[in-house]
């Protein structure tokens, strides 16, 4: 029983009014899928969760919290894999969800461009454009879930990173609330725009620290009219990165996709996802997933593909493969890919490192991060898969069968520190597409440069000086020491 009237309830009343009816949740099973990562790694608590309908409603939320000091976390879909969407465990903040701003604002064909609402589902958002002939090309294991505003907040990569780039390079315009509840209308169309400071790019991938994306306007492309799907086999990692040397010359803009596999990942796939089959004949330690696609028809990319990997089997690079006779068969390929991730989530523990290095060291790089393992946690198993076109792996270490959960979890931490510091030497990055969030703060603390973490706290400090924005993602912040730390868990791609 409440007696008399507090400042929360207050607040929380004031911000009722303004998102109205089915806008605001306050009880506890109403908010709890909204206070969890999808990992279940990061748990937290909230004063409420907001989901207003339209931008004024955010802007007015925002404006209200600022008011009161009282902090905001964005959130989308839920699932990105680094704890910036979840609230700390005071439950001193508001969740403000944008899920019910899921509207196509525009569609504009002739112009190649779409303008969404933030809470648009990624998914969507690629049918809404394959509607009127167009196509959207960022894609990830989540997009049935999670939301074009989160993919932008955290500069999402995916399985077409490779020819259409990363959603930083998909985003022409954004519409931003910022700390101050001000609205900035930057939902330009333009693919050229020089007019001082980008200030759209400090959004993308700015994880929610500098304020709320409510809607896009993003690049569309011309609807694909060949896609063409191939699973081959390397009996060395130094052929697949050689393959895909070759792929970018022969196949040049007709390449989308060059997916790594491990055996240890298909071999995982094999026993835990139901509906995965083993493409070849024989067993191979490597495999590559590869696309080609247009939206042209004047050259035949079956022909392509195949004269191109018949010369690789002759020449020893490729070991064996097998080209997708329908879409049926190119889906069955893409299965074998996302099972992998799947598997090692139900395959028991595991350390999940997303990690980058130039294209040409990424045979080096798995050999010596895998043999620092091998030395250190005999019993772990590597799984080393994903965007290896983009220099982009997804460097796992799962317990082996059988393995104490709580030692490997135990010496998680020290193997990761291993793992990065090659990694550095490898000229790499210790987080290639899923963020910072609250998961990798401390590598962010130890590899970026002073100059360069100076002026992050400068933006950070400018746009948001109480920081109420998301605080404790990307920067340490007041909500620390009631977070969970990120600890090892299982189900990171
Ligand atoms: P959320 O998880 O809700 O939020 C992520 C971050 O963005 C948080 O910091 C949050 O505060 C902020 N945020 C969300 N919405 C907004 C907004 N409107 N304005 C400001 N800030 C906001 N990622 C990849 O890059 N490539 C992959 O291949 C990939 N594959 C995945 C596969 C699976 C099975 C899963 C579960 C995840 C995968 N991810 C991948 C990670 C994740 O899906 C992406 O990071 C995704 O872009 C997050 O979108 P979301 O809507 O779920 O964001
Ligand atoms: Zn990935």
């Amino acid at each position: 029983m409440r007696h008399g009237m507090s400042g929360q309830d207050r607040l929380i009343g004031r911000i009722a009014r303004i998102v109205g009816d089915g806008g605001l949740l306050a009880d506890a099973d109403a908010m709890a899928p909204y206070l969890v990562d999808w990992r279940g790694a990061f748990r937290g608590r909230a004063r409420a969760v907001v989901r207003p309908a339209d931008t004024d409603a955010v802007a007015g939320v925002v404006a209200l919290c600022r008011e009161a000091g009282v902090a905001l976390v964005p959130q989308g879909g839920n699932t990105g894999l680094v704890g910036g969407a979840t609230p700390h465990e005071s439950g001193g903040e508001i969740v403000v969800s944008l899920e019910r701003m899921n509207r196509v604002r525009r569609l504009d064909a002739a112009d190649f461009t779409m303008t969404v609402e933030a809470g648009c589902i990624l998914a969507d958002v690629q049918a809404a454009a394959a509607a009127v002939g167009r196509f959207f090309p960022l894609s990830l294991g989540a997009e049935g879930t999670c939301r074009i505003g989160g993919n932008i907040a955290t500069n999402a990569g995916g399985n077409a990173t490779l020819r259409f780039g990363n959603a930083r390079e998909l985003v022409l315009g954004l519409e931003v609330v910022l700390p101050d509840g001000r609205v900035w209308n930057g939902l330009s169309g333009l693919r050229k725009n020089n007019t001082g400071y980008d200030l759209k790019q400090l959004h993308i991938g700015g994880e929610g620290t500098l304020g709320i994306i409510t809607a896009a306007t993003l690049r569309l492309f011309p609807r694909r009219r060949q896609v063409e799907t191939a699973l081959v086999a390397f009996d060395s990692l130094d052929k697949a990165v050689a393959l895909f040397s070759a792929a970018r010359e022969r196949l040049d803009e007709f390449l989308s996709a060059f997916e790594l596999i491990p055996r240890i990942g298909l071999d995982m796939a094999l026993e835990h996802v139901p509906q995965t089959q083993d493409p070849l004949a024989a067993a191979h330690p490597w495999y590559a997933l590869v696309e080609v696609s247009s939206g042209q028809t004047a050259i035949g990319l079956a022909d392509l593909l195949e004269g191109w990997l018949g010369e690789a089997l002759e020449d020893g690079t490729v070991a064996d493969g097998v080209v997708a006779r329908s879409q049926r068969m190119a889906a069955g390929l893409w299965h074998i890919r996302e099972a992998c991730v799947e598997a090692q989530r139900l395959a028991g523990p595991s350390v999940k490192h997303d990690v980058s290095v130039p294209v040409s060291r990424v045979a080096a790089f798995i050999a010596e991060a895998g043999a620092a393992v091998a030395r250190q946690a005999p019993e772990a198993r590597v799984v080393a898969f994903g965007h290896v076109g983009d220099g982009n792996i997804h460097f796992n270490v799962c317990s082996g069968p059988g393995q104490d959960r709580a030692r490997f979890l135990e010496a998680a931490p020290a193997l990761t520190a291993l793992i990065y510091d090659i990694v550095a030497r490898h000229c790499g990055s210790f987080s290639a597409e899923h963020g910072i969030g609250r998961l990798r703060r401390e590598p962010l603390a130890t590899y970026l440069p002073p100059v360069a973490r100076d002026q992050m706290a400068a933006i950070k400090a400018a746009l948001d000086p109480g920081s109420l924005m998301n605080p404790g993602t990307i920067f340490h912040g007041a909500g620390d020491g009631r977070a969970g730390s990120g600890r090892a868990t299982t189900g990171e791609p």
